[in-house]
Formats: C-alpha cells, sequence, structure tokens
C-alpha cells in the first residue's frame, strides 16, 4: 500500500515538472553547445599559434631597444654559424622567430649578430662571431654560436640588430639567465633574457623572440 501510494506520488510530480525539465533540457543543451563551440575555436586559435611562433600571447610586449655599444663592426658577412673551429666558449645553438605585436611571423627580416667569444674578446679584426641572416618563411631565424664571455663591466650579452624588411632597425641585446653579473650590468633588461637548455644539453640551446613594434 505504502509502495503505491509512493509510485502513484512520484508520477503526479513527474508529471507536473515535466514542461519545466523539457525547457531545463532545452537550455543545457544551447549552453553546452556554446561553450563547445567557443572551447573549439580557442582551442584550434591556439594550435595554429604554436605551430606559426612558438610561444607568442597577442598582444605581446615589444622588445626594449638598448645600446649598440662600442664594437659593432659594419658589413658582416651573411651567415647563420658565427662560430668556428677554435673559438673560445660553450656551443650554443639560439633560435627563435621574428613577430609583431600581434604575434604575426616577419619572413625576410634581417638579423644581425655580434658577440664576444667565451674569454670575452671581441674579434675586432675580423668577422668571427658576427654575421646577419634572413628570417625564412615562418619568420624564424637560427644562430650558431658559442655563449659569450664576461669582460669589463659586462655581462654575459649578444648583441643584435633586428630590420624587418623595409623597416626600422632594432638594436638590443640578450641576456642570460642565473649569470651573477646581470645584477650588476647598467645595460641589462631582464625582458630580454634567453630561455636556456639545462646545463647538461650538449650544446646549450635557447629560444627568444623578437617582437617588433609592429601592430
Ligand atoms: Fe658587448
Amino acid at each position: 500500500m505504502r509502495a503505491l501510494l509512493l509510485a502513484l506520488i512520484v508520477g503526479l510530480l513527474a508529471a507536473c515538472g515535466s514542461v519545466t525539465a523539457t525547457a531545463q533540457n532545452a537550455a543545457t543543451a544551447t549552453s553546452v553547445a556554446t561553450a563547445t563551440s567557443s572551447a573549439t575555436a580557442t582551442a584550434s586559435t591556439s594550435t595554429n599559434a604554436t605551430v606559426a611562433t612558438a610561444s607568442c600571447a597577442s598582444p605581446a610586449t615589444a622588445l626594449t631597444e638598448l645600446t649598440e655599444g662600442p664594437y659593432y663592426k659594419a658589413n658582416p658577412p651573411q651567415r647563420s654559424t658565427i662560430t668556428a673551429t677554435g673559438v673560445a666558449g660553450t656551443p650554443f645553438v639560439l633560435t627563435g622567430f621574428v613577430l609583431t605585436k600581434s604575434c604575426a611571423p616577419l619572413a625576410n627580416a634581417r638579423v644581425d649578430f655580434w658577440q664576444a667569444d667565451g674569454n670575452g674578446n671581441y674579434d675586432n679584426a675580423g668577422y668571427t662571431l658576427r654575421g646577419w641572416q634572413l628570417t625564412d618563411a615562418n619568420g624564424a631565424y637560427r644562430l650558431e654560436t658559442v655563449i659569450p664571455g664576461l669582460y669589463p663591466g659586462r655581462t654575459e650579452h649578444i648583441h643584435v640588430k633586428v630590420t624587418p624588411a623595409g623597416g626600422q632597425t632594432y638594436t638590443t641585446q640578450l641576456f642570460f639567465p642565473g649569470v651573477s653579473q646581470n645584477s650588476n650590468d647598467s645595460i641589462y633588461a631582464a625582458n630580454m633574457l634567453i630561455n636556456l637548455s639545462s646545463a647538461s644539453a650538449t650544446p646549450r640551446t635557447g629560444t627568444f623572440n623578437f617582437i617588433v613594434n609592429l601592430g
């Protein structure tokens, strides 16, 4: 008897609630569909960005322009390997992209590097550890060099001039994380730090994206 009464109450409640339940289901379905399509759009955008530009979140902050210093030498050779046999220093490969603030890759941007060797010496007679290259169709560059050494007054750094095709030149310097002299160097800029691989990797590798001051 109690079971019959219970079944009757449940049946009545179900009947009363049927319209509401349908409306709620419809609302839930719509909101799920909206959430799903928006999640899909976000995922596919971020996947594309990852493929095209490594890590870049729009709007990105433009690089910090820093002094050229006294050791730039005009007319360096065009090459992506600026080290050579016998050059002092730990082999180092730097890769990255030249991008706009909205993370658009810039092909054919000129990237001109120069630096000291592992002992902190520049080649001012020749062009060792000097060279320029153009970014590829994806805006990518690749530099084969050594980790520069310290010289009086300066922490470890790599000089670079970045010139988008037909655009102005941005002169700056890159720095290495974990170097104690960084904090004593008046030119040092924390947002110009290379993302460096672990010390056990051979060769050492690092990445840096040059964000130029273009939309
Ligand atoms: Fe220097």
